[in-house]
């Protein structure tokens, strides 16, 4: 009858709503709670800093680490980049974030300084936010003078997707140009997986070239996906661009990868990120 019938409609909805609210309750409550743990760590220069060895394919010596941020593990929940970044990009937060990864960066450049350690280059990833925040160059030039360390040790990664072109692509490209006229070395991250144009590429001041895992994944054995990285190897060469393969896991991709020319190699198959003293310890040991 109609009374029933609308108290199933009323009971249903009710259902829903309460289903609908307490999904948003719980995805709301995860933002707050990695939100506050960022503010928590700017404010008191609480993150830590992982560093990834660069290989050089052939002589099979570290030529470079890339930094990885991590955020403290608090209750044994480990808050991976994948998650917070884009938090902190939407925030706006990225912008101390980065500043504080930039100044590490240094800060170990410095204390490796006439070490072992002394030659390697520091990658740190730059969100597009950071590009275009007032002062970025400055603020890095201010760092790099005060610490003592050459502009030409420190490289900044940024990602495909951030370079392609919006309204404020200008901007970008002229922050870009100042960052390398000051000696920075500039490559373009997770490369293949965005959708930036082979003349933008040529446009913009990029020296090297990070092939996307997702390509590497699947060599030597997909077809189409050793076709796709023998036509980047190429194309960056072309280009006089350096090249790195990125998640490196296994020796059948390392040995396809250093016969087809690509320089340098990434990747757990050498080691996962590590602590600074793990990476003194692996170029005192010569580990591999
Ligand atoms: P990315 O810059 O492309 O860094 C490579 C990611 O792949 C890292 O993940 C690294 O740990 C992981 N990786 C490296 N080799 C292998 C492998 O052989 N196998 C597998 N499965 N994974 C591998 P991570 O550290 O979780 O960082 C994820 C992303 O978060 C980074 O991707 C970067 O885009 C961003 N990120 C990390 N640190 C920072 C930072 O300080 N600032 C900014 N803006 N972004 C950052
Ligand atoms: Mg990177
Ligand atoms: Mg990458
Ligand atoms: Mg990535």
């Amino acid at each position: 009858n109609a009374d029933a019938a609308m108290y199933q409609a009323k009971k249903l909805e009710q259902d829903n709503v309460y289903f609908y609210s307490n999904d948003l309750t719980e995805s709301t409550a995860k933002r707050w709670s990695i939100e506050n743990q960022l503010r928590e760590a700017i404010e008191k220069d609480d993150f830590i800093l992982l560093y990834q060895p660069k290989v050089c394919s052939n002589t099979e010596l570290i030529s470079g680490v890339e930094a990885l941020i991590r955020l403290p593990i608090k209750n044994d929940v480990p808050v991976y980049p994948s998650e917070f970044i884009p938090i902190a990009e939407e925030t706006g937060l990225i912008i101390a974030l980065g500043k504080w990864v930039i100044e590490e960066a240094i800060r170990q450049l410095k204390a490796w300084q006439n070490t072992a350690c002394g030659h390697l280059s520091i990658a740190v990833n730059v969100s597009s936010r950071q590009l275009y925040s007032k002062g970025f160059t400055k603020f890095v030039v201010e760092a790099l003078q005060n610490a003592g360390v050459d502009a030409s040790q420190l490289e900044m990664e940024i990602t495909e997707e951030h370079l392609i072109p919006t309204n404020q692509e200008n901007t970008i490209k002229e922050t870009l140009t100042d960052l390398t006229d000051i000696g920075i070395r500039l490559s373009i991250d997770d490369f293949g997986t965005g959708y930036s144009s082979l003349s933008q590429l040529k446009s913009m001041p990029i020296s090297i070239l990070k092939i996307d895992k997702s390509f590497i994944d699947h060599i030597p054995n997909n077809k189409q996906d050793t076709a796709m990285i023998k036509s980047i190897i190429s194309l960056a060469k072309n280009l006089e661009l350096q090249v790195v393969a990125e998640g490196v896991e296994t020796i059948e991709q390392l040995i396809y990868l250093r016969d087809n020319d690509c320089e340098i190699i990434q990747g757990y198959y050498y080691s996962k990120p590590v602590t600074y003293t793990e990476i003194q310890h692996l170029i005192e040991n010569k580990k591999w």
